[in-house]
C-alpha cells in the first residue's frame, strides 16, 4: 500500500526516532509497513524515504536508486532496507551533494556529505549487516539516517544554495550532473 508522505511542518519529521525491536521485524504488522515504505518510495520516484516520512517514529529507511527520473544523473544503488543504523565515517572529506526531499516540496539545496562511510544496521528480517557506502550514494544514506534524527537538508545546507526543481533544471543540472561525475570517478557510487 501506497501511504502519505508527510510534509514539512509536520512535528513528526522533527522527532527522534526509536529503535525497533528484532522481535518486531517478525510481526506481520512491521513486514508490511516495510513493504509499504519500499511502495511508497517507489511511487514517489525517491532516492530514499525514512519511516517519519510516512508519519512513524521508527529508526528504519530504505535506499534504492533506478531509472529515477527525480534525480537522471544519480548512480544506481541496489534496494537496501536499513534498521537501528549506525553511521561512521571513513573520511575527514566532505563534498556537496545537491539534495532534494519528499518531505519539502519545491526545494533543492547544497549539503556537505562524507563521500566514504560505513553503515551497519539491520537487515529487515531482524539480521545484522554491514557495509561499506561511497560517493553519491553515501550522501543519500546520510540524508536518510538524518531523517530518525529529526534533522532536515536544510538544517545543513547555506540557504543561499536553496533553488526550486525548476530553476536547478534550468540554471543548475547539467553542472551538477558533471560534478556527480566527478564524484563518482574519485569515490565509485
Ligand atoms: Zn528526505
Amino acid at each position: 500500500m501506497v501511504l502519505d508522505i508527510t510534509q514539512i511542518g509536520n512535528p513528526v519529521l522533527r522527532e527522534s526516532c526509536r529503535e525497533v525491536l528484532r522481535e518486531e521485524l517478525q510481526t506481520r504488522e512491521m513486514r508490511q509497513f516495510i513493504d509499504d515504505l519500499i511502495a511508497t518510495k517507489r511511487r514517489a520516484n525517491g532516492a530514499g524515504i525514512a519511516a517519519p516520512q510516512v508519519g512513524r517514529a521508527l529508526r528504519i529507511f530504505v535506499v534504492e536508486v533506478k531509472d529515477n527520473p527525480r534525480y537522471p544523473y544519480k548512480p544506481e544503488a541496489d534496494l537496501t532496507v536499513c534498521v537501528n543504523p549506525e553511521i561512521e565515517f571513513l573520511t575527514e572529506e566532505r563534498y556537496l551533494n545537491y539534495e532534494g526531499c519528499l518531505s519539502i516540496p519545491d526545494l533543492r539545496g547544497k549539503v556537505p556529505r562524507c563521500p566514504h562511510i560505513r553503515v551497519k544496521a539491520l537487515d529487515r528480517y531482524g539480521e545484522p549487516f554491514e557495509m561499506e557506502v561511497k560517493g553519491i550514494t553515501a550522501g543519500t544514506f546520510q540524508h536518510e539516517d538524518d531523517h530518525l534524527n529529526g534533522i532536515l537538508f536544510p538544517d545543513r545546507s547555506d540557504p543561499k544554495t536553496f533553488s526550486t526543481w525548476n530553476e536547478f533544471a534550468k540554471r543548475y543540472e547539467a553542472d551538477v550532473e558533471e560534478d556527480v561525475k566527478a564524484i563518482v570517478a574519485q569515490w565509485g557510487q
